[in-house]
């Protein structure tokens, strides 16, 4: 018999991000980082100019970021590629990968902005602690892993991996290495700023927050990160409440 609740649940269901979507997100991901260490490789060879990386990693990086979000919801580490596992867009030289930060942002879905969510210490108190706490939570989320979970074989030799991947870029770009480096933590900064403190916090208020932006903010953030991930930023109670949908689709579902 096909019930009220069935069909509205077979509706929502063709919202839902698909296989299509999840190589989409592969590819994009693999691209992204590519062209990141394609204009610091440039800069370093004095091809491109300094000032280009200030411009270019901040728009990279935050595509990048939500790209590899998008992903969380969609696949599991054993399915994505090695090097999706290692997440090599390093921040930091001690860093998570792919099966830590899914496991935490799917933490962040199940016990939102409650002081068990594991990004609280970025969404409580004042905003300047949320900035600050932003700012250094590719430092805090990797000690935070290793205080609460502890270390294993897995995560000790991708750690490994990591931390000679990023003094390998940083020795070999030179100066250049600033250029990328001082971008890339700030926008990250910036970024985790507004995914947790301004769409989990109203004042004293915590939950979870649509965002209505001025047009031109809207144009202008549609124009550098895309479309999707404009929805992505002003609909997050909507992904919050259908982690499934796909972005393009969450102003439908949010009706
Ligand atoms: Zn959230
Ligand atoms: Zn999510």
């Amino acid at each position: 018999m096909i019930t009220l609740e069935s069909q509205t649940k077979k509706t929502l269901s063709s919202f839902y991000s698909t296989t299509a979507d999840a190589l989409r997100l592969n590819w994009q991901i693999l691209q992204c980082t590519g062209l990141m260490y394609l204009m610091l490789g440039a800069v370093a060879l004095d091809w491109f100019p300094s000032w280009s990386l200030p411009v270019g990693i901040p728009i990279l990086l935050v595509r990048w970021i939500l790209l590899v979000h998008d992903l969380f919801h969609l696949r599991r580490t054993r399915e994505v590629n090695w090097l999706i596992q290692l997440l090599p867009i390093l921040t930091t030289p001690l860093a998570l990968g792919y099966r830590e930060y899914q496991e935490i942002h799917s933490g962040h879905h199940q016990l939102m902005a409650t002081p068990s969510d594991p990004e609280y210490y970025q969404i409580c108190g004042s905003p300047l602690k949320g900035f600050l706490n932003a700012l250094t939570s590719p430092e805090q989320t990797f000690f935070r892993w290793i205080a609460h979970r502890g270390m294993n074989q897995d995560l000790l030799r991708e750690s490994v991996i990591r931390l000679c991947w990023f003094g390998a870029i940083a020795s070999l770009s030179g100066q250049a290495f600033l250029w990328y480096w001082i971008p890339l933590r700030l926008a990250y900064g910036i970024s985790y700023f507004i995914f947790f403190y301004c769409l989990h916090r109203r004042g004293k208020e915590y939950g979870v927050y649509s965002l209505d932006l001025p047009k031109w903010l809207q144009f202008s953030l549609q124009l550098l990160f895309g479309r999707e991930a404009l929805l992505e930023i002003c609909y997050h109670d909507v992904h919050h409440a259908h982690p499934q949908v796909a972005p393009q689709y969450l102003p439908i579902v949010g009706k």
